[in-house]
């Protein structure tokens, strides 16, 4: 990360300068102690498993990333954002009713005061099993009309009904087998005896092991771009079925054109975009309220 992006992304927040970069800190902080666990772990399949550790190493990508999905949203997301129950009224209600029709496990709402951190509106339903949790970040709540944060809801609800979680784990564990064994190959082909590293069981290799794990997955950006974006597609459809809301939603994406370009090139969207495009995006709403509009008309117009 260079310095200026840094500062591009210091532009978006709502932190003091001091403030910004203690976020920071605690965000390497907790990558850290996530990381050297991991690669700990990683290790040790590699020296047990000198032949077929590729495989073994993303069966412990995947459960390490299952762990993420379950602890994360109740242990981790806490040190950044303060989570409160939101007030009882008539919008905790509307939630609520939205879940239960749509079979999500939560008997709450939580708000979070990511305003701290920037004006972004957005929201989650996150957590794997016992851990299901609906929380809304309060940009959503002060910067959106009731239609919007519907139809934000129903949107997150659909990733939740439509299983993106397990599926999303299943596809990146499919790019992780790949990704190992280029990097077990990558690993033989390029190290150099002068270098003084033995094998991919020597620590000594873990830079080589970054540069090869890193290449891969810029030259995947692509592909993990699309696998979300396809997940993101389905979960604006649904959220448009559950919700009913076109015109909110279409209202919510467009306060994201603040910081993301909304007609990007055909494929432009497809390389470099883990969403739809806002364009695209406002399109399926408006499509969908076309389709619909007989419901929408008034039953008493005696001119229909
Ligand atoms: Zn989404």
């Amino acid at each position: 990360m260079s310095l200026s992006h840094i500062f591009v992304l210091y532009g978006l927040s709502n932190l003091s300068l001091g403030g910004w970069f203690g976020e920071q800190g605690k965000g390497l902080l907790v990558e850290l102690v996530v990381a050297s666990i991991l690669l700990a772990i990683i290790y040790a399949v590699i020296r047990k498993a000198r032949k077929t550790w590729a495989i073994w190493g993303s069966v412990v990508g995947i459960i390490f990333l299952a762990v993420m999905f379950m602890v994360g949203p109740v242990f981790i997301s806490p040190i950044f954002n303060d989570y409160t129950s939101l007030k009882d009224g008539p919008l905790k209600s509307e939630i609520l009713s939205m879940a239960r029709a749509n079979g999500v496990p939560a008997d709450n709402v939580y708000q979070f005061d990511a305003s701290r951190q920037s004006k972004r509106i957005s929201a989650n339903v996150s957590g794997l099993l016992g851990t299901t949790r609906i929380s809304l970040n309060d940009n959503l709540l002060n910067r959106s009309s009731e239609a919007t944060i519907k139809a934000v809801m129903g949107h997150e609800m659909g990733h939740y009904v439509l299983n993106h979680g397990p599926k999303m784990l299943l596809s990146f564990g499919l790019v992780l087998v790949f990704g190992f064994a280029f990097v077990k190959w990558g690993f033989r082909r390029f190290n150099r005896p002068q270098w003084g590293v033995r094998d991919e069981t020597d620590i000594a290799g873990l830079p080589l092991l970054g540069i090869l794990f890193s290449t891969y997955f810029f030259i995947m950006t692509p592909v993990t771009n699309s696998i979300i974006r396809i997940n993101e597609t389905e979960a604006d459809l649904y959220g448009l079925n559950a919700s009913g809301e076109p015109e909110g939603f279409s209202e919510g994406i467009l306060s994201l054109s603040e910081y993301r370009k909304m007609k990007p090139g055909y494929w432009e969207e497809i390389l470099f975009y883990d969403h739809p495009s806002g364009y695209n995006r406002i399109y399926a709403s408006m499509r969908w309220r076309a389709e619909h509009l007989p419901s929408f008309r008034d039953p008493t117009d005696a001119r229909q």
